[in-house]
């Protein structure tokens, strides 16, 4: 997947207009001497633009315009859970990554970090990068609520994911019977590309793996495109929606060092008519919203499991998720520099995410 963020880059008020001062009122005849005010004008003129200018430079250099970001930590069954508190709109345009084993906060404006005392990880910061390092692997989730506005960082260590990993080592028992897996682009649309692999062919023939593992066991299974053919994401939706599935899995890569795993964006204010009604997610997956977010997880566990990367959760608006009837998942494959994509790794691929839907479960 392409262009998912758009980041909106905020300039700096770089200097303070420096403040006119109206001429004091000519010298009158009576005064001390011709031109004696006019010169302790431009005295006092330039004292101020002197200190307005030096107010401004201490304004840059000291960033009196900072943003207050409050940030604490908590710790729940193994869950390390961050919640940064600021302005809502300011949190909005903040971008979450993983990179290997630091979490890079971008802030849309340079930032004023208040830990509360229960906030003790490493970070430090760089302008409107705010790093946290990490001491160990995790799995990222990234919420954003509202009243108060919080952006929420779930870390999931490797250690609490292992004593339930357990149960979850049984054999892989899949429940549903129908299936929709969408293989990203297709004809004009490449996706991403490298010199030698396209995103279009590399998701379809993931797509049509998962599709022989699934009929094997006797599923059925859907292709919204099974070759090399442009599909609009409306059509898709469509197609989805008519086949009626208990799962459906969009399947692309993507530039990023981590696996990605989207599902639709919910507003949890808690009202009626949440905010994300404007970006047309449909009263059909709002009934799923909560199955999507469950089976992002359990897709996160698998692929994590299979692969040793990252696994980072984002809620998004998406058109090919938002309006589909089932628990709906986009998985974004790490970039082509951090896996090879032959068929070796294709197949494992497909394996990580059939477990994956086994966790899920239902
Ligand atoms: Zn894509």
């Amino acid at each position: 997947m392409e262009n998912v963020y758009v980041m909106k880059k905020a300039c700096l008020n770089k200097a303070q207009r420096a403040k006119e001062i109206t001429p004091p009122p000519s010298p009158s005849l009576k005064g001390r001497g011709r031109g004696g005010g006019w010169k302790r004008y431009f005295q006092v003129k330039k004292t101020v633009l002197t200190g307005a200018i030096f107010f401004a430079m201490v304004m840059v250099v000291f960033g009196l315009e900072k943003t207050d970001v409050t940030v604490r930590a908590g710790r729940q069954e193994g869950i390390l859970r961050l919640v940064f508190e600021a302005e809502e709109s300011f949190l909005k345009k903040t971008n979450v990554s993983l990179s290997g084993m630091q979490i890079n906060v971008e802030f849309p404006f340079v930032f004023n970090l208040k830990p509360q005392k229960d906030f003790n990880l490493e970070t430090s910061a760089k302008e409107r990068i705010l790093t946290i390092n990490l001491k160990e692997p995790f799995e990222m989730k990234v919420l954003r609520l509202s009243s108060p506005p919080r952006l929420v960082i779930d870390l999931a260590t490797a250690k609490a994911k292992g004593s339930a990993d357990i149960k979850a080592q049984a054999e892989v028992i899949l429940s549903q019977k129908v299936f929709v897996i969408d293989p990203g682009h297709g004809g004009y649309d490449f996706g991403i590309m490298s010199s030698e692999l396209k995103e279009k062919d590399i998701v379809l023939a993931i797509a049509k793996d998962i599709e022989a593992i699934l009929i094997k066991r006797g599923k059925t299974v859907f292709l919204t495109r099974k070759s090399d053919q442009p599909v609009q994401l409306r059509d898709r939706a469509m197609f989805a929606n008519q086949k009626m599935p208990e799962i459906f899995i969009s399947i692309h890569t993507a530039a990023s060092e981590n696996f990605v795993l989207y599902v639709p964006l919910i507003a949890e204010t808690g009202s009626e008519q949440p905010a994300s009604d404007a970006y047309g997610l449909s009263s059909r997956q709002r009934k799923y919203a909560q199955k999507s977010r469950k089976l992002a997880e359990a897709l996160g566990k698998a692929v994590r499991e299979g692969f040793n990367l990252n696994v980072v959760q984002r809620e998004m608006s998406l058109p090919v998720l938002d309006s589909i009837g089932a628990p709906v998942v986009l998985i974004e494959a790490p970039s082509f520099k951090i896996m090879s994509y032959d068929q070796k790794t294709r197949a494992r691929l497909a394996e990580a995410i059939i477990k994956g839907i086994s966790y899920y479960g239902q």
